[in-house]
């Protein structure tokens, strides 16, 4: 097994890849990252990946480590070192450097990244029961558009979630349904999909953005304006989605059973479309 570690790949051991106490990621979350998902070995919509990536340094202005080119280069090496020709998924991360510890970044830092690829099989029991979310206060900053490695928001809300028998915490902030701890929240109401605006708020989905792209093929109205927690509970059915997952049917709110049906026809339209297309958008 293989790992890239900045410009090279190794074998995937602790001592080939050890960061040390002054670098910004292990100090203050100083980084960022993507997870990219992998069909048959093959990258499913990685330039949108790429474009979020580099968007999300940017943000930050963390120095990029590499081009476009070298790193689209470098992570079809890793995965062609690893013969990976199943379904997984592929984690990058950048942190802005090492540094003496000071909240003040100095300019000149090289960033330091790694990415790993690891089998992932479709979730094909989410897929077909649904998953139960629960409402949660959004807890978490206000610049939840970059795809930062500071999750500490998200890590104790899907904790909490999760002990409780819920998949996923679903994040209400002043009233408005926001999105969930790792994936993005749709509801569907008279046949018109209503999902957050992709700002400041909440993250910019990859498979947000496919799922608009796919819906609008299929002729299903999607309205990307905000909607309340009073309005979710009127909602005909409601699913989430995330690069891993794809489309996951959300069958209960808290208590509260969605619609009146477990899994509702559009999410499932929505669903098979989703993985039929998946292989139109891999290199
Ligand atoms: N929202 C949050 C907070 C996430 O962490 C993620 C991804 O893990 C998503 C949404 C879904 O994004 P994507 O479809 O790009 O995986």
């Amino acid at each position: 097994e293989y790992m890239l570690w900045n410009h090279k790949i190794v074998e995937r051991k602790q001592e080939n890849a050890l960061v040390s106490f002054e670098d910004r990621g292990y100090q203050f979350g100083d980084g960022v990252y993507e997870v990219i998902r992998l069909y048959d070995g093959k990258f499913h919509v990685l330039d949108w990946h790429l474009d979020r990536l580099f968007y999300s340094m940017e943000q930050l202005a963390i120095r990029p480590p590499f081009s476009r080119l070298e790193i689209k280069e470098l992570l079809k090496r890793l995965v062609a070192a690893n013969d990976f020709t199943v379904d997984g998924k592929l984690y990058l991360q950048v942190t802005r450097g090492m540094q003496p510890r000071d909240h003040v970044y100095a300019e000149d830092l090289d960033a330091i990244f790694y990415a790993t690829v690891n089998k992932f099989d479709q979730p094909v029991e989410m897929w077909e029961n649904g998953v139960r979310v629960t409402l949660q206060e959004d807890i978490r900053w206000l610049r939840c558009d970059i795809k930062s490695l500071n999750l500490l928001g998200n890590v104790l809300a899907r904790t909490k979630a999760q002990r409780n028998g819920f998949y996923e915490p679903l994040f209400h902030r002043d009233g408005i349904v926001r999105e969930c701890g790792a994936s993005n929240f749709y509801m569907i109401k008279d046949g018109m999909i209503h999902t957050h605006p992709a700002n400041n708020y909440i993250l910019g989905g990859i498979t947000r953005k496919k799922v608009i792209k796919l819906a609008s093929e299929l002729d299903i109205p999607v309205v990307e304006e905000t909607f309340t927690v009073d309005e979710l509970q009127k909602a005909d059915e409601c699913f989430l989605t995330a690069t891993p997952m794809e489309v996951v049917p959300v069958t209960h709110i808290d208590e509260n059973s969605v619609g009146n049906q477990a899994v509702g026809p559009v999410t499932r339209q929505l669903q098979q479309y989703y993985r039929k297309r998946v292989y139109d958008d891999v290199e």
